[in-house]
């Protein structure tokens, strides 16, 4: 199956990365693939051409760090502070969680997600076969994980947890690669070095990545240091061998120079999620001195408990904001390289460099936005405003793999209506 986009804008990536806005030209999708991208003249013959009128096309934006399934707790327990936030208004209804919950929780979430934008999305959350079911079902790209947890090094406490992150990583079997099954551990202050060591040595045997947060507060980061002899949680977990492998980690809020420095030789991802990191009163990531230093960084939403939506286009622009305000510097952090952190980069960290930009050979991941509405025009410069006035709203059409999942306000693949009849029915059960 053959579809060529025409009448559109191509926000294409040339030979040496860098941006390219290309008018009057075609994209070609052949399968799951960018087939070509030039003059209409010159492409081959497809089955299908679609009239974008005027409409940019653009990478499809990748979320490197959800809780997707949290879209049953949006905004629970807002205004409170972290520590009260998570034992008075989160855990007590995560307790009460089913598989199916989750499972009906992740497909609203990818709904939100399609009609934003976003193709691939990296997930952390529990029963991750049911979150990766929801993800296969929709047609999404993502990465899924058992969260690795572990509360002594006597005894193995949750009991079997090491067993299930790996079973998941060799048992999980999706013959489109598209939804991948990866390691994770929920972060230095949720597991024991032990747990973390064997999840090392099982990353460096099959060559997975692993997702971990990462000095999210300040107290995470001071009392790692009380815990292991003055050791950031950056330098423990390089001493543990857990940076070996491709590691990304989320937040990175308090990581210190000597840490960029551990991150940029081991490749580790620092992925900045700025709304959950100001919504929290968490501080603010030093990602200008680390994308400075070279270590990859890109761009998520974590849960919506604590943003309050899986809206990309919005991060994109608070992350450019922020990082300008933290150096007092209008030149930092431009609208293309903001662009990386959310396609190319992101889609890097999580192992995928087949996707996250538009060029012949890659995944066809793309989506379409309107340049219709009044805050789209004039557009002197199509980074900027994709990063400064562009919408989640002006998503017009979301591809993943060759194949539309969302056009002009329709879902191909997801029951609109029944799901939310059945987030209905969990948010009965969960709040009563
Ligand atoms: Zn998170």
């Amino acid at each position: 199956m053959t579809v060529k986009f025409k009448n559109c804008i191509i926000l294409a990536t040339g030979e040496n990365g860098e941006f390219q806005v290309l008018k009057n030209c075609v994209l070609c999708v052949k399968d799951k693939l960018i087939e070509y991208i030039g003059d209409e003249a010159s492409c081959p013959a497809c089955d299908e051409v679609k009239d974008m009128r005027g409409a940019l096309l653009m990478p499809g934006l990748v979320n490197a760090h959800g809780h997707g399934p949290m879209t049953l707790l949006r905004g629970v327990g807002g205004g409170l502070a972290l520590q009260e936030w998570l034992e008075t208004a989160i855990f007590p209804i995560e307790e009460k969680l089913t598989p199916e919950d989750v499972e009906i929780g992740e497909r609203w979430a990818v709904a939100e997600m399609l009609a934003g934008g976003t193709t691939c999305v990296s997930e952390m959350y529990d029963f991750p076969a049911y979150t990766g079911r929801a993800m296969t079902e929709t047609g999404i790209r993502g990465n899924i994980s058992r969260v690795g947890l572990s509360f002594s090094d006597d005894a193995e406490i949750p009991a079997g947890r090491f067993d299930e992150c790996v079973k998941l990583v060799k048992e999980w079997n999706d013959p489109d690669d598209r939804v991948r099954a990866e390691f994770c551990l929920h972060s230095e202050y949720l597991t024991k070095e032990s747990f973390v060591r064997r999840i090392a040595e099982a990353n460096r045997e099959l060559k997975k990545t692993v997702n971990i947060h990462v000095s999210e507060t300040k107290k995470e980061h001071v009392e790692c240091k009380e815990r292991h002899n003055g050791l950031t949680p950056i330098q423990y977990l390089n001493e543990c061998g857990i940076l070996d492998e491709s590691t990304y980690c989320a937040h990175c809020v308090w990581v210190e120079d000597d840490d960029i420095e551990i991150m940029k030789e081991k490749k580790a991802t620092a992925v900045y999620n700025p709304s959950s990191n100001c919504k929290l009163a968490s501080g603010f990531a030093p990602i200008d001195k680390l994308r400075d230093k070279g270590v990859n960084t890109a761009i998520g939403t974590d849960g919506v408990a604590s943003n309050n939506n899986l809206n990309m286009f919005e991060e994109l622009h608070l992350a450019s904001l922020l990082i300008k305000n933290c150096e007092r510097d209008a030149t930092k952090a431009t609208a293309e390289e903001i662009l990386k952190m959310a396609t190319i980069n992101g889609a890097r960290a999580m192992g995928r460099s087949d996707t996250g930009e538009l060029k012949v050979g890659k995944k066809a991941d793309i989506i379409a936005v309107s340049m219709d509405k009044p805050h789209m025009f004039p557009a002197f410069s199509i980074p900027d405003i994709l990063v400064y006035s562009a919408q989640a709203s002006d998503v017009i059409m979301t591809m993943v793999d060759g194949r539309i999942l969302y056009e002009n306000g329709e879902f191909k693949t997801i029951d609109i209506e029944k799901t939310r009849a059945d987030m209905q029915s969990c948010i009965v059960r969960l709040y009563s």
